[in-house]
């Protein structure tokens, strides 16, 4: 089912939405990107006369009860950004009269659902060595999918707009949606949005196609690294992973980041590129400091030539005129990982060119695509997340799109 083309007008809706925002030590919301992103949905619940039964996990609580992961202090801010009183079911798992109560146009926000066990679905206590994990586990499965059906007697109609955990298979990611059949199952407005900029990206591709992978380490991006590999005509690589190259290249790369394990990796990578004719960007020159802090001394040197007791920590000036070089002519462009420590202002400049450049071709025409966690903070900090095409709330899942795995939480509602 399509959400543009279903009325809730007297159903009830459980809907899975990410509200796992940032809170400071009081409670209070740093950032309400998140709630927001979920309100053309929500909101289209209750305008046609639905009754709204939200869903959410926030933070890690491993399967137990903990306050201060407690969605109570984020329900004054749902309610004034749906413009509407939402009720609170102070344990998910047992809110059937709350939910059986609530009269169209009504809200109810359940809570944390990671304070159960049940939702992520692992087996607690017991490790993969243990002769009895796997009986543990089919156990916990079979927890889950009670604890799944349980969320799901709440409602007639599911809705997932969480898009940021559609690559985990949880009770209210994908398992719920067993409960209900073709017609009372979808995506929200978040999720289908999510899915067509990965669709825009892999399919029907518009040259050239430039990926810009950063961050700090090759060995939490190879995977996606080698799909992007038959699909790009450019692949810029940058962050932390230059000196684990710039090494295998036989570079002498003082105290930066270096995965020591990674060095064939990085080799055949290379290789890779070279064989399936894909343009390799690597960076020639960095800023390196004398400390990892942002007032530290810095030089300009060649990411193969950094001194004993420095550390490359962003990209030098000749390395951000070639990334803008083979970014501005794109025509489709996929950013993920900053080029250095862009937290620290001044160790930004090389995140701050490839930004710019990604504007000027998005200007131009290009399909701008931004997202996983730290490019996005990069963009918002450079305050230019409106001039690319799409920012993407996911990051794990939003990656394990781009490599072509089916995300269990879109499958789920699709099936
Ligand atoms: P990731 O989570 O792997 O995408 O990495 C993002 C982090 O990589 C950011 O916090 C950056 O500060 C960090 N990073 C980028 N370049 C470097 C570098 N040259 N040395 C150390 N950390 C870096």
């Amino acid at each position: 089912m399509n959400i543009d083309n279903f009325n809730f007008k007297g159903h009830k809706a459980i809907v899975r939405v990410d509200f796992n925002v940032p809170l400071d030590e009081n409670g209070n919301i740093t950032d309400d990107t998140r709630i927001r992103g979920a309100l053309p949905t929500l909101k289209k619940i209750l305008n046609d006369g639905g009754s709204l039964i939200i869903m959410s996990h926030m933070g890690k609580p491993k399967g137990k009860v903990n306050p201060k992961l407690s969605l109570s202090q984020i329900k004054d801010a749902v309610a004034k950004a749906l413009g509407t009183d939402v009720k609170f079911a102070p344990d998910c798992a047992a809110a059937a009269d709350m939910a059986a109560a609530l009269k169209p146009g009504e809200a109810l926000l359940l809570e944390n659902l990671r304070f159960y066990p049940e939702e992520e679905g692992k087996p607690v206590g017991i490790d993969k060595e243990d002769p009895n994990y796997d009986a543990a586990k089919k156990e916990m499965k079979e927890r889950q999918k009670k604890f799944a059906e349980t969320l799901a007697s709440y409602a007639d109609v599911y809705v997932n707009d969480a898009f940021g955990t559609a690559h985990r298979r949880h009770a209210s990611t994908a398992v719920i949606a067993d409960s209900f059949d073709a017609d009372h199952k979808m995506l929200g407005y978040l999720m289908e949005k999510e899915v067509n900029a990965v669709d825009n990206i892999l399919k029907d591709i518009k040259r050239p196609f430039t990926a810009i992978m950063g961050g700090s380490k090759v060995s939490t991006k190879i995977g996606i690294i080698e799909n992007l590999m038959d699909k790009v005509d450019n692949l810029i690589l940058c962050g932390g992973m230059t000196y684990t190259f710039a090494k295998a290249l036989g570079g002498h790369v003082g105290l930066s980041i270096c995965e020591e394990d990674k060095l064939d990796l990085a080799l055949d990578i290379i290789a890779k590129a070279k064989a399936k004719g894909v343009n390799l960007v690597l960076g020639t020159d960095c800023v390196a400091g004398d400390a990892f802090s942002n007032d530290c001394n810095t030089q300009i040197c060649s990411v193969k030539e950094i001194p004993d007791g420095w550390e490359g920590l962003d990209a030098g000036p000749a390395t951000r005129e070639l990334f803008t070089k083979t970014i501005e002519p794109s025509k489709t462009i996929l950013w993920n990982g900053p080029a250095g420590v862009f937290e620290f202002d001044n160790f930004a400049a090389g995140s701050r060119a490839i930004a710019d450049a990604i504007v000027i071709a998005t200007k131009n025409g290009a399909f701008s695509l931004v997202g996983g966690g730290d490019s996005v903070a990069c963009i918002n900090k450079f305050g230019l997340a409106d001039e690319v095409s799409y920012v993407s709330t996911g990051g794990g899942a939003l990656l394990e799109a781009i490599e072509g795995k089916v995300l269990p939480g879109v499958a789920a509602v699709k099936e």
